[in-house]
């Protein structure tokens, strides 16, 4: 494949903004995906927080995305970027099967994956009754009791989510506290068949074939009990994933990638934008909002 000026590493909203973003600059413009482009954001049911768009799905609103980037003439390839370098005054984004692409810029929008809760036979149990998507499993659990564990606004989404369409769900959280949306709370506490299961952790994971109880433990008592549960989403929030580009980025402590207000690593030529960067807001606005500045910094500095 010829160079291009400008490879974005990651289609989730972030990297799918700063694609619009460098092609509307003049720019042309390589996407290269690990999984399925939207990113995080297919996996939520019912977008209701961005600006002009009252309703959306996750699924709608990438491949509206995705559709207005090849309609610029952006390009998508599938692979798993293992290393960024440089050669010949180009940058290099090598994938894990060994394909080397080169552009004069590089954006990383690599977001972010499902933090497991580090249970005994957590990754046995998926597909069996313990799953990290509710958009994506959530009709296998129609009419039966499931839990959610979390407190974020992943949780309060799934929880809401699947209320409409499971006989009862429990909503476990380590805190008294909820970190998501007091809009999605409040709906939560009007739905009869949620139960809310606070100051707890989930402990075990129970059944044999598959998932039939999940055990909580209390932390203010220290009180041990089983809900029987058919499906349990964990949706405890995320961990980056950019430990392959540690030769040309900063990460902080957590591993996000450190940048500056134009989303600038420390190398030249190699920017990030959206969840994957050191933030305190991560929001399908703010990840819009890096990928144009990332897009607009590479596109000026060529
Ligand atoms: P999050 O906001 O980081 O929340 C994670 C939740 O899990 C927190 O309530 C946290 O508890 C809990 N938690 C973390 N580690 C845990 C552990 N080891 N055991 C038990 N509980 C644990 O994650 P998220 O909900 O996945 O959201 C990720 C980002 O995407 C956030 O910035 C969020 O705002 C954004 N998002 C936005 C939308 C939207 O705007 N529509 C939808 C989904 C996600 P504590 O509260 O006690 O720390």
């Amino acid at each position: 494949m010829e160079s291009k000026d400008l490879i974005i590493v990651g289609a989730g909203p972030a990297g799918l903004t700063a694609a619009i973003y460098g092609l509307r600059a003049g720019k042309s413009v390589l996407l290269i995906e690990a999984k399925a482009y939207g990113g995080q954001i297919i996996n939520t049911p019912d977008i209701e927080n961005y600006p002009g768009l009252a309703h959306v799905s996750g699924f709608e609103f990438a491949q509206a995305l995705y559709e207005q980037v090849t309609s610029f003439g952006g390009e998508l390839v599938y692979g798993t970027a293992a290393a960024v370098g440089e050669e010949s005054g180009l940058k290099t984004v090598t994938t894990a099967d060994g394909t080397v692409y080169t552009a004069k810029a590089v954006i990383l929008a690599t977001g972010a994956k499902n933090r497991p809760i580090g249970l005994e036979r957590e990754e046995e149990l998926i597909g069996r009754g313990v799953s990290y998507c509710a958009t994506c499993d959530g009709m296998f659990f129609r009419k039966k009791t499931v839990a959610v564990y979390g407190g974020g606004n992943t949780a309060l989404g799934d929880a809401l989510f699947l209320s409409s369409i499971c006989e009862k769900v429990y909503l476990i959280h380590r805190r008294d506290a909820f970190r998501g949306s007091a809009a999605d709370l409040e709906k939560l506490k009007k739905c009869t068949n949620v139960e809310f299961v606070l100051n707890s952790n989930v402990t075990k994971l129970i059944g044999e074939e598959k998932l039939t109880a999940v055990e909580v433990t209390d932390k203010l008592s220290g009180k041990r009990r089983e809900l029987e549960v058919a499906g349990l989403f964990v949706a405890i929030g995320q961990i980056p994933d950019n430990t392959a580009f540690a030769a040309v980025a900063d990460l902080d402590k957590s591993g996000y990638i450190i940048a500056d207000e134009d989303c600038r690593t420390k190398t030249p030529g190699v920017y990030t934008a959206g969840d994957c960067r050191t933030k305190t807001v991560r929001q399908l606005t703010t990840a819009a909002a890096d990928g144009a500045v990332a897009a607009l910094a590479a596109s000026e500095a060529m």
